[in-house]
């Protein structure tokens, strides 16, 4: 048996360059209400890394000089960040597109009453992860009681307005599966969902975003423990598909973390696999205003597979 190390040695997966730039998405803070089996990124209510002020205000020069549609913000819970609401409204004000990778149950913690009016007045899209219909799934990935306080968020989300004929409040779903299998067709599944939730809560979504799991964190040494890791591995591999390699994620999005460093994706942000300046260090973002990193190189190792296997799997769900 070994760790999840092997992730960090050199791969044979395709090499890839990247396109412009389109998205910044910044990891705000590690901190969360949740502690979900399959998160990738250890978060937890005791963890306490975030974004300082400064490096928000660096957040806020790069979206005024840069012509990125897009601020995706993630975390841990992003909404925890105490200048959460102050970077939508900077971000809004440019005129950006924003999202928020919210895990609903935000929406009923102490303090956050008002959270989902101020998601909704600033036309933020909420992307949230609901790994099932069934409360039972849920639960066992996510913690008890996690389902049901799901469903509250995203019926007070309705409420307010989100998935709504108008179109102008956007409420996306995000699935994965519960263990090391490969999701299901996007397409196909989002009728299930919308059925499900429709039929037995009254939920509408605008759409549903596929996600394969990536074998990295609490997921790979969960993995790792279960003896389930090599075989997870051969299965995306059997399953890469070349035609996702145009599409993946990391060719127009660029992550930065709490501390202002970049890196291709969240996902190379948790491997500690950094994008490097020319003088070979972690280039941070204050770097990123004065470069055009179009054309570079892309650090890409063996979890890469996870995002090319079968019908490919990035941020914004399937790729094809
Ligand atoms: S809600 Fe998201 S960030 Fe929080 S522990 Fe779960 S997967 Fe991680
Ligand atoms: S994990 Fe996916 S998004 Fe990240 S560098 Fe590899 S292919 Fe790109």
């Amino acid at each position: 048996m070994h760790d999840t190390l092997p992730l960090l040695e050199p791969s044979d997966f395709p090499a890839l360059t990247r396109a412009s730039l389109d998205t910044l998405q910044i990891n705000i803070g590690l901190k969360c209400n949740q502690a979900c089996l399959h998160c990738h990124v250890n978060s937890n209510p005791y963890r306490k890394e975030k974004m300082d002020v400064d490096t928000i205000g660096l957040v806020i020069e790069f979206l005024k000089l840069h012509k990125v549609s897009t601020l995706d913000i993630t975390g841990g819970a992003p909404e925890m960040h105490p200048q959460f609401c102050e970077l939508v409204s900077a971000a809004r004000k440019l005129g950006l597109h924003v999202i928020d990778r919210c895990n609903l149950t935000i929406l009923e913690q102490p303090g956050f009453g008002n959270l989902a009016n101020f998601l909704a007045e600033q036309q933020v899209e909420v992307v949230a992860s609901l790994p099932c219909y069934t409360k039972d799934n849920v639960d066992q990935q996510r913690g008890d009681g996690v389902f049901e306080s799901s469903i509250r968020g995203l019926q007070n989300l309705n409420q307010l307005g989100y998935a709504a004929n108008q179109g102008e409040l956007v409420l996306s779903l995000v699935y994965n599966p519960l263990g090391p299998t490969l999701a299901a067709g996007q397409q196909e599944l989002e009728e299930v969902y919308q059925k499900e939730l429709l039929e037995k809560f009254g939920i509408r979504f605008n759409r549903l975003l596929t996600l394969s799991n990536m074998p990295i964190k609490r997921f790979g040494s969960t993995l790792v423990s279960r003896g389930q890791f090599d075989d997870y591995m051969s299965l995306l591999k059997k399953a890469h598909s070349d035609d996702n390699l145009d599409s993946v994620m990391c060719r127009s999005l660029i992550s930065v973390d709490w501390q202002g460093y970049l890196y291709d994706c969240d996902f190379n942000q948790m491997l500690d696999l950094p994008v490097l300046a020319d003088n070979g260090k972690n280039m941070h973002l204050s770097e990123l205003l004065k470069k055009d990193i179009t054309g570079n190189n892309i650090v890409v190792r063996d979890h890469c597979y996870a995002c090319t296997a079968g019908q490919g799997s990035s941020c914004s769900g399937a790729l094809i």
